[in-house]
């Protein structure tokens, strides 16, 4: 492994963590209240989140519920009925068996579905218990721990990704797994909920990954990236820019980034 591309050190230099989350919170907030959800509807609503947006996830989050009750009925449920109660969030065929796995396991390793008991182990080791479950990555482990335990675990999204790379919090080639743990060095465990919200918000309104608005960006005083985008709107593309030139029509919906989805 290359420490020069895996390390935070290795970025060129710009503006701080710290004083980007002050003023993208400054710009954004106020942010949703949390906890949302028990850890494990937290659970089974980020396998109905991937690849889709917030309202068809919520949507097939509340047909569950429905349909079945408690998350204990649809452990025990028939995949028929549990994929056409989620078919309003999409991808019903490959998320009810996901689902439906997910949830068993947890009954397995843990007897029930009370996963409170992660909020007492080390942060590394909740983590850790997560990430043995079927398709559950270092994204899914974080919102769980962070949204519905108030644990300081990072979910670095797409776009979370996105910016944090563009402002040069982490280098260029460190991979979004990687990117979790830097991110839970660099960021204070009480700015975590703040930095979450802040990056995601910011990612989508104005470093959006096609046409970043360089132009209303509260952090552009200090990002290393924002020449490269300039040429957007003040002249031929810029060949490094190759986030922005990929050959898709902005108005596609292949154009949009897709939400939360953890493969
Ligand atoms: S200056 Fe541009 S590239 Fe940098 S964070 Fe702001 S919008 Fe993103």
């Amino acid at each position: 492994m290359s420490t020069d591309s895996q390390s935070p050190a290795a970025v060129a230099p710009g503006i701080g963590v710290a004083e980007a989350i002050r003023l993208l919170v400054g710009q954004y907030a106020p942010f949703p209240g949390e906890p949302r959800l028990e850890p494990a509807q937290e659970l089974v609503f980020t396998i109905l989140s991937q690849h889709t947006s917030d309202v068809n996830s919520a949507r097939a989050f509340q047909g569950l519920l429905e349909r079945f009750g408690t998350l204990e009925e649809v452990a025990q449920g028939d995949l028929a009925d549990i994929e056409r109660a989620i078919t309003p969030g999409g991808l019903a065929r490959i998320k009810a068996p996901r689902i439906k796995a997910v949830l068993n396991r947890v009954l397995e390793l843990n007897g029930s579905l009370d996963l409170s008991f992660l909020r007492e182990m080390p942060l590394g080791e909740a983590k850790a218990w997560l990430r043995q479950l079927p398709g559950i990555g270092p994204k899914s482990a974080g919102i769980i721990l962070s949204f519905a335990l108030g644990m300081p675990a990072m979910a670095i999204d797409t776009h979370i990704y996105r910016v944090v790379k563009r402002l040069g919090l982490i280098g260029p080639k460190v991979t979004a797994e990687k990117a979790h743990e830097l991110l839970e060095e660099l960021v204070e465990p009480g700015q975590v909920l703040q930095f979450h919200h802040s990056f995601i918000t910011h990612g989508r309104r104005v470093c959006k990954a096609q046409r970043p608005r360089c132009g209303d960006c509260v952090v552009a005083f200090g990002c290393p990236s924002r020449g490269r985008f300039l040429p957007i709107t003040s002249g031929p593309p810029d060949p490094r820019a190759e986030e922005v030139y990929t050959g898709v029509a902005p108005h596609s919906p292949y154009a949009s980034t897709v939400e939360d989805g953890e493969p």
